[in-house]
């Protein structure tokens, strides 16, 4: 499995976990300067622990969409460049802005993921990943709303959540459905479903098109 540069397995209390290096958020083992990334907190944690091929590089530049109080998006800051985290509800932003104090690459925007026009001055464009963890219903349009900020080769790298689209819908359907809409504006290159980390949902790598 590829990881991106500047994420590493690493053995926390005799357990082998993903870590990134930089101050500690959600009370997380650590080892010297590193910290354990927890993929049952963290639908990107999981994706890199079962080895999906997200295309993630170090140094990237990145859109995060549902940052909530920053524990995916902390660790992302960690290996990446420029990230840009969006947000909309008042109380999880305002972790997410102590949260940034601490990192000079984290950029917390609290904003709508719906609404791409009121930050598209200040996310750069080219980026090299979208990240989005919304958890709301129609989590295709969120993404191919902010498809306009990434550059060709860019990469989407989405948690899809089941339930925030139709809780009594069957979460196969439910995904079928989102990948038909997101094939609109995207090519996509791989699904993979989280459990056992995240019961229903689905990981999508995909790539505008
Ligand atoms: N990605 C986070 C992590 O791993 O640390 C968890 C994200 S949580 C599952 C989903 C978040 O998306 C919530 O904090 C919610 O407020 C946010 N959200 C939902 N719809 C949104 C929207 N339209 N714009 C911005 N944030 C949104």
């Amino acid at each position: 499995m590829s990881l991106p540069d500047g994420v590493e397995r690493r053995t926390f209390d005799d357990e082998e976990r993903l870590a990134t290096r930089g101050p500690t958020v959600y009370g997380e083992p650590t080892d010297g300067e590193w910290r354990a990334w927890d993929a049952r907190r963290s639908k990107l944690g999981a994706m890199l622990e079962k080895g999906i091929d997200t295309g993630l590089a170090g140094g990237d530049a990145v859109l995060y969409l549902g940052a909530a109080s920053g524990t995916t998006v902390s660790h992302v800051a960690d290996f990446a460049g420029p990230t840009y985290a969006v947000e909309f509800a008042a109380r999880p932003a305002r972790d997410l802005l102590s949260v940034a104090e601490d990192r000079d690459r984290l950029f917390p925007l609290l904003k709508d993921a719906r609404k791409p026009e009121h930050y598209a001055h200040v996310v750069e464009s080219d980026l090299d990943a979208l990240i989005q963890d919304v958890a709301t219903r129609g989590q295709a349009r969120v993404a191919l709303e902010n498809r306009q900020f990434l550059a060709e080769d860019g990469r989407l790298v989405a948690a899809i959540k089941a339930r925030s689209e139709d809780v009594t819908a069957e979460p196969a359907d439910v995904f079928e459905d989102v990948l038909a809409d997101l094939e609109e504006g995207y090519e996509i290159l791989a699904t993979e479903r989280l459990e056992p980390f995240h019961d229903d949902h689905l990981a999508v790598v995909a790539t505008p098109k």
